[in-house]
């Protein structure tokens, strides 16, 4: 293949006046620092109003012609409301929160009379039952005598809808055309095929593809072959040519790709690259804390996975405590979620044999955890939050400060509002095995196949009921960058590791967690085996389980610190000592699924914020867990990198959001 085309240069970045919240998130594309210097020295746009209308028109229906509706679309939500034969009493549907759209397009009929045009937008309103359905809505702009004016009028809606979807700003004054939406993101996404039940692939190709192209979103999507095999890909990856790392697994794989980012030589830009996670896994821990974030009601399974799909095509980044984790024998690792010992990480290991039950599987190992329980006896020492470093590096030293400006790429004539079939690569990445490498549509270069009758089954949805089906509107430029092949460094090759025969990862110690040179020093910490500095607590005893927790979830549906951050530079500290029953233990455990275990009062549960932690086990077997990932059994210690990562978020969510 020849040189790869270039894309344009990232535009420049305007803020955001649409976001209703306060909390404000950085948006798509945005990983320079001196883009938000820039823009913090602009004068930041009061935030509009969640209710403003911002486009008010009035639509034909598709496919059923008769009904007419009046539309208007604000900040938070696209209003329908039915004008003819009449206004609906109890109009079913009629508000659609952009929190439940992924996407939209314009289309155009088929038959060359039709002078209307078609604005369509994807939905995933939940139904009776709770469980998320894809919906999609057809309006017909038919207001104007030709189909150029109708067209006009289409893509104004879509390119609003994209904007607000992708927190990009709408000018107040002057049109709005494609040409204000940036290129689309382009993401790199790694699916594990054995995550979760197995069902990692079925779940990325039937659910993610779909809703990442109807997003306007570009991809190319690798399947990892072994354990590892993600985090030597980041390490060798281009990273000029990616907006974000997104993993379809569980924790597991996002662990690989954050340690293979640090292990760079250029790891201080490369862990900022944004990294999303897309659950399919039996650990979901990260994805529990997102979708909370995002705003909608606790969820497991596809629900779980549809949420984070559609936070993730929004966009929106936060920057992501890494903790990290130095081993006895003085490897180090970082962790974004949580370091445990005892009965949690016994659970965790043990119950890797029940794998098929997916997220059950835990269930299933505290209830024989429960039966067997453990005490250790172990140290625990701890520098409080409060505490201020004993030798501080002012680089590192402090939490970074909460508040991110929200930034967004400038107008670039390359709108991607335009949806076509996904398309099956031979893959130009130099990667092992091309059928594992797919790619989203509109590459040039790549030769093209269909997968499986295509992706969101376009003319189903777009033409299927309609006399006179709808196409792609043609005119729509298509994005003029995506999507594109990364030249990925050659990685390893060595016999690919063969999941065991239950299609697991081997449950040993992860021996591949190396001695890392790389990454921020850790300052706060003295060597391991040395004295501590003044300033830390120490408690020795018999414990039932210690954790250390970064953000607020250890399982989707498992909140062991509610008030935890992504950003907030703690490491929280939870532990339960010897002498609690087993049916105190339960009901903590119970209890932890509203996260309201900490206000049981349960005299043996202890809870305290860190920046830093050392974990001294007398006992001499047990089992170490870093991000559910079995680590050398021994001595440990940890310090807080506050927003050392970037997180991929979505925009945050507001009560209520998710009735
Ligand atoms: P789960 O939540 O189901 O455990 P994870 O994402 O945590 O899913 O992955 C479990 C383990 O599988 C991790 O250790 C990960 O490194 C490993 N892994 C990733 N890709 C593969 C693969 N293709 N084959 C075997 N193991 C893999
Ligand atoms: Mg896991």
């Amino acid at each position: 293949m020849g040189p790869q085309a270039r894309l344009s240069p990232l535009p420049g970045e305007r803020l955001d006046a649409q976001r209703p919240d306060q909390e404000l998130t950085r948006s798509w594309g945005h990983r320079s620092e001196s883009a938000l210097d820039r823009a913090k020295a602009m004068a930041l746009p009061l935030p509009l109003a969640a209710s403003t209308p911002l486009l008010h028109g009035e639509f034909g229906s598709y496919p059923v012609r008769g009904p007419r509706f009046a539309l208007t679309l604000t900040p938070q939500a696209l209003h329908i409301q039915r004008l003819r034969p009449k206004p609906e009493a109890r109009p079913r549907g009629g508000l659609v929160p952009l929190s439940e759209v992924s996407g939209c397009c314009t289309l155009r009929s088929h038959s060359s009379s039709d002078s209307a045009a078609y604005f369509c937008i994807y939905t995933y309103p939940r139904g009776r039952r709770g469980s998320r359905r894809r919906a999609t809505r057809t309006f017909c702009a038919d207001g104007a005598a030709t189909y150029e004016e109708n067209r006009t009028e289409a893509q104004r809606w879509a390119t609003a809808l994209t904007c607000l979807l992708r927190g990009q700003l709408l000018p107040t004054d002057g049109e709005i055309t494609p040409e204000l939406l940036p290129r689309p993101p382009r993401l790199l996404l790694l699916v594990n095929p054995f995550g979760g039940r197995g069902l990692a692939w079925q779940w990325c190709k039937n659910h993610v593809l779909p809703m990442i192209s109807e997003a306007g979103l570009s991809f190319n999507l690798i399947q990892t072959e072994r354990h590892n095999h993600a985090r030597e890909l980041v390490q060798g990856l281009s990273l000029s040519e990616w907006d974000s790392i997104i993993t379809v697994s569980g924790d597991g794989l996002l662990y690989e790709v954050l340690n293979g980012l640090l292990e760079r030589p250029d790891w201080e830009e490369a862990v900022k690259m944004p990294v999303g996670i897309l659950p399919c896994g039996s650990g979901n821990a990260l994805a529990g804390a997102v979708n909370q974030h995002g705003g909608f009601e606790p969820a497991l399974g596809v629900d779980l996975l549809l949420n984070c799909s559609l936070l993730l095509c929004r966009g929106g980044s936060r920057p992501l405590d890494l903790l990290s984790v130095t081993l006895a024998s003085g490897s180090r690792c970082f962790s974004f979620l949580s370091v445990a010992w005892g009965f949690v990480s016994d659970v965790d290991i043990q119950s890797e044999r029940f794998r098929a039950l997916g997220s059950a599987r835990f269930t299933l190992g505290t209830v024989l955890g429960l039966a067997t329980l453990h005490t250790y006896r172990g140290r625990l020492s701890y520098l409080p939050a409060t505490m201020e470093a004993s030798s501080p590096t002012p680089a590192h030293g402090l939490p970074r400060a909460k508040s991110e400006l929200t930034l967004a790429p400038a107008p670039a004539p390359a709108p991607a509002v335009a949806h076509s079939p996904l398309h099956r690569s031979v893959s130009d990445l130099p990667l092992p095995l091309p059928q594992s490498a797919l790619t989203s549509p509109g590459s040039p270069e790549l030769p093209n196949l269909l997968l499986n009758g295509g992706g969101p089954e376009l003319a189903g949805d777009w033409g299927g009921a309609g006399d006179t089906p709808l196409s792609p509107d043609p005119l729509l430029p298509s994005p003029p960058g995506s999507p594109k092949a990364a030249i990925l460094s050659p990685i390893s090759k060595g016999a690919p590791e063969m999941p065991s025969s239950s299609g697991l990862p081997s449950s040993k110690p992860n021996a591949t967690v190396a001695v890392s040179t790389r990454g921020p020093a850790d300052h706060l910490l003295p060597p391991l085996g040395t004295a501590l500095p003044p300033g830390w607590v120490t408690m020795e005893g018999d414990f039932v389980l210690i954790l250390a927790i970064s953000p607020s979830h250890l399982g989707a549906d498992l909140v062991a610190a509610p008030h935890a951050r992504f950003d907030d530079g703690l490491v929280h500290l939870c532990w339960v000592r010897g002498g609690i029953s087993r049916a105190a233990l339960l009901r903590l455990f119970l209890a932890m699924e509203h996260g309201s275990h900490l206000s049981l009062d349960c005299p043996q549960l202890g809870y305290t914020a860190a920046r830093a932690f050392r974990l001294e086990p007398l006992t001499s077997r047990g089992v170490l867990t870093v991000d559910g990932e079995q680590v050398e059994y021994g001595p440990l210690q940890a310090q807080m990198h506050p927003g050392l990562g970037t997180l991929l978020t979505g925009p945050p969510g507001w009560p209520g959001q998710d009735p």
